[in-house]
């Protein structure tokens, strides 16, 4: 019920443009987003990097509207990858299609994901591509394929709420990509999605199992403890080095997990979100955990009843 109330909030102009206007002031959205800008976010990269993770930075933003727009967002994600590069950071981008005119022109979409998949590759670097709403699965996976039959470097984040994943995996095999295992993020009708957190976590255990067949490069996207210790133990059976997967998760959400996956000498990739449209990704996390809600009413209630610095001058 919270998290439906969370996203009925996160439609509400007025609510979203207080948080936007004072997250940052405030200070209460760094928690989960490193920044509105670039720099922000390869100085937050850099120093996950000196604590021996790595980065995969997440330009925020959905749905752009014209050609010109999308090939800003390309110039974008080409910028990412030599900060990334200048910088000496141990780190990818992740992209979303519909930044790139998934929605407006297909060829267009395609051709900018191959650019961004060749400037990366000359730079010895990947991208993953993030899975969207149900309505974008057959396209993002129709431009995945293409995009991976040319430039090897390229991975995609596969959904355990849908129904159908299973059968993309299958599909996706004999490509042997780099696929990242995420729960799914969106709200999603039942008619696609599984929709308890039991039915979503037995089928997130399914397709792990399914990932550590050997045919993919698997990365295990979840702060659930639960789907960790089922990774882990498989991963043991099948004797796995940490070269042949990685554990990924989002800046600032259970860093105590973070701490144990890297002191058990795995690798670990941090998603690091930075961007001005930070919003709509913001409520987003709140609403997956409601105890966050608590943490950002009380910096807001604190800024609000804080006495007014240098009042006196
Ligand atoms: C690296 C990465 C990439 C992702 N890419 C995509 C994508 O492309 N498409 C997509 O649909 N989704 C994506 N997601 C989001 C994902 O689908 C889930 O919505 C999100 O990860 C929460 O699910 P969970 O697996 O952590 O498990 P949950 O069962 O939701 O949570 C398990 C535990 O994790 C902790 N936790 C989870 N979320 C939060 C939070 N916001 N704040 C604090 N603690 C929290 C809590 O302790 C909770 O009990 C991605 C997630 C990760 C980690």
């Amino acid at each position: 019920m919270m998290r439906n109330f969370i996203f009925w909030l996160s439609s509400k102009k007025a609510v979203t443009s207080t948080i936007a206007e004072r997250g940052m002031r405030y200070g209460f959205a760094r928690r989960f987003v490193a920044g509105e800008s670039l720099d922000e976010a390869l100085t937050a990269s850099a120093a996950l990097g000196r604590e021996s993770r790595r980065v995969s930075l997440n330009y925020l933003g959905e749905n752009v509207h014209s050609a010109e727009e999308a090939r800003r967002v390309r110039a974008s994600y080409v910028e990412m990858l030599q900060g990334l590069e200048r910088s000496g950071i141990d780190g990818n981008i992740s992209i979303k299609l519909t930044q790139l005119g998934l929605d407006i022109d297909r060829d267009l979409c395609l051709s900018l994901a191959g650019e961004i998949a060749a400037q990366a590759g000359a730079l010895h670097r990947d991208i993953e591509m993030d899975m969207e709403g149900s309505a974008y699965v057959d396209a993002t996976r129709n431009v995945f394929e293409a995009t991976r039959r040319k430039h090897d470097n390229v991975g995609l984040a596969v959904q355990a709420y849908l129904y159908r994943t299973e059968k993309d995996i299958e599909r996706l095999a004999p490509l042997h990509p780099k696929l990242g295992l995420v729960k799914g993020a969106y709200r999603e009708p039942v008619k696609t999605a599984w929709q308890k957190k039991s039915e979503v976590d037995a089928n997130y255990r399914r397709l792990i199992d399914l990932l550590l067949e050997g045919r993919f490069y698997p990365a295990i996207a979840t702060h659930d403890p639960a789907m960790q210790e089922h990774a882990l133990g498989r991963l043991r059976e099948r004797g796995m080095p940490p070269t042949a997967y990685e554990f990924q998760m989002i800046y600032g959400i259970r860093r105590d997990l973070q701490e144990s996956i890297h002191q058990g000498g795995h690798t670990l990739r941090i998603y690091v979100p930075f961007g001005t449209d930070w919003c709509p990704y913001f409520m987003r996390r709140l609403s997956e955990r409601p105890a966050n809600c608590v943490f950002v009413l009380r910096s807001l209630v604190a800024e609000t009843f804080r006495p007014a610095r240098n009042a006196n001058r």
